[in-house]
């Protein structure tokens, strides 16, 4: 059964509207107030404007590397979504609570705050560090501050827990991704002297085309992972903006895409691939009429994925405390590539909730897997007592 602890805390949480265009501060207060009731002293790592903060802190022996539990505390908007209740307002109903961020992941982070006194009563042998971020919906954006200070630290916790929903299965790997923004620049023209121009929609097209034809052969030749749903990497366009009116040529043409890889393909050399292609075969024929037209390729993000051998303690820890022997790979992102190759942390991602709730209207956790979430702490609270 969950513990009427954690449900006050998720509530808690909830009721703070932190999605991530807004500021995490108040919510971020109510946590350091919590631990320092306990004895526990946080260390806050701001964003630029002071807005918004990343939430540093140790039970137990700071000095020590130990086991960390990561968490973000911001959520996608509600915005346009048909709620059935208040999505800040946790409401308990079936079963199930339901509310934004309950599955995505505040119940997570309730959990350890709601256990924290016992931890802290039993004595830590090993430290446990909790480690909560802002702007992760957003690009895993403000957990990088947090790593730059984590990285030169002289001592960094000996492993990582991102406790994202994955209905407590170990989660062992999730693709990189990378995010671009294409700028076609033309040379506007009279449709009717079309050739006198340089059609900066036409230029995407054709770039868009061989994105295609990339993310085609992929797939048909991979190279595979079968523990993923989809088995290969990805590239995708989403967004494209260009041109006036028809009788015009467009002069210029704006689209994003993105490269989602598995650990076994480089990003950095299908990127290499595009800008080949365009300096070699499109900037050419654009030349050829306007010296001044191009395309600039720029990456907006770059989120590195997560790959942790199976054979790892990181993995052996958890899925003990799981209670389970398998682990699996995820499509959706995470900090946790973050924590692995920019700190060089071991990490895996296991926590309550089920993905399939979250980002969505009516978002809801079951009470079952809050006790589960509760059953995994109190084994690593064996484990470190
Ligand atoms: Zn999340």
């Amino acid at each position: 059964m969950a513990q009427p602890q954690s449900l006050d805390f998720i509530k808690k949480l909830v009721a703070f509207d932190t999605t991530s265009r807004e500021s995490n501060l108040e919510l971020i207060a109510f946590i350091q107030d919590t631990l320092s009731g306990l004895g526990v002293d946080s260390t806050l790592v701001h964003n630029q404007e002071g807005t918004k903060a990343n939430l540093y802190a140790t039970l137990g022996d700071r000095d020590k590397p130990g086991i960390m539990l990561s968490g973000h505390t911001d959520v996608v908007p509600v915005d346009g979504q048909a709620w059935d209740t208040d999505p800040f307002q946790a409401a308990e109903k079936d079963g199930k609570l339901w509310g934004r961020g309950t599955a995505d992941m505040k119940s997570f982070i309730a959990i350890v705050l709601a256990l924290a006194p016992e931890f802290l009563e039993r004595g830590l042998k090993t430290p446990i560090h909790l480690a909560f971020s802002y702007d992760e919906e957003v690009g895993c954006i403000g957990v990088r501050r947090l790593i730059d200070k984590l990285k030169d630290m002289p001592v960094k916790p000996a492993m990582c827990i991102v406790g994202e929903p994955t209905s407590m299965q170990v989660v062992t790997g999730h693709k990189g991704k990378r995010s671009y923004a294409a700028n076609v620049r033309g040379l506007e023209a009279h449709s009717a002297l079309a050739p006198q121009g340089v059609n900066a929609i036409e230029y995407a097209a054709e770039l868009i085309a061989h994105l295609k034809g990339m993310a085609r052969r992929i797939e048909a030749e991979g190279p595979y992972d079968e523990l993923y749903e989809v088995t290969h990497s990805t590239v995708h366009t989403g967004v494209i903006s260009g041109g006036v009116q028809l009788n015009i040529v467009p002069k210029a043409c704006r689209f994003e895409f993105e490269l989602r890889t598995l650990a076994i393909d480089d990003p950095k050399a299908l990127e290499r691939e595009i800008r080949d292609f365009v300096a070699d075969t499109l900037e050419p024929r654009m030349h050829a009429v306007s010296p001044e037209a191009g395309i600039d390729i720029e990456c907006f993000n770059d989120m590195p994925g997560l790959e942790t051998d199976p054979g790892e303690d990181v993995v052996t820890f958890v899925k003990a405390l799981a209670g389970r022997n398998d682990h699996a790979k995820v499509a959706f992102g995470t900090e946790a590539g973050l924590f692995q190759t920019r700190a060089d942390i071991p990490t895996v991602v296991c926590g309550p909730g089920d993905i399939a709730q979250a980002h969505k209207a009516n978002e809801f956790i079951t009470l079952e897997q809050i006790a589960k979430g509760e059953d995994f702490m109190r084994r690593l609270m064996d484990e470190v007592c």
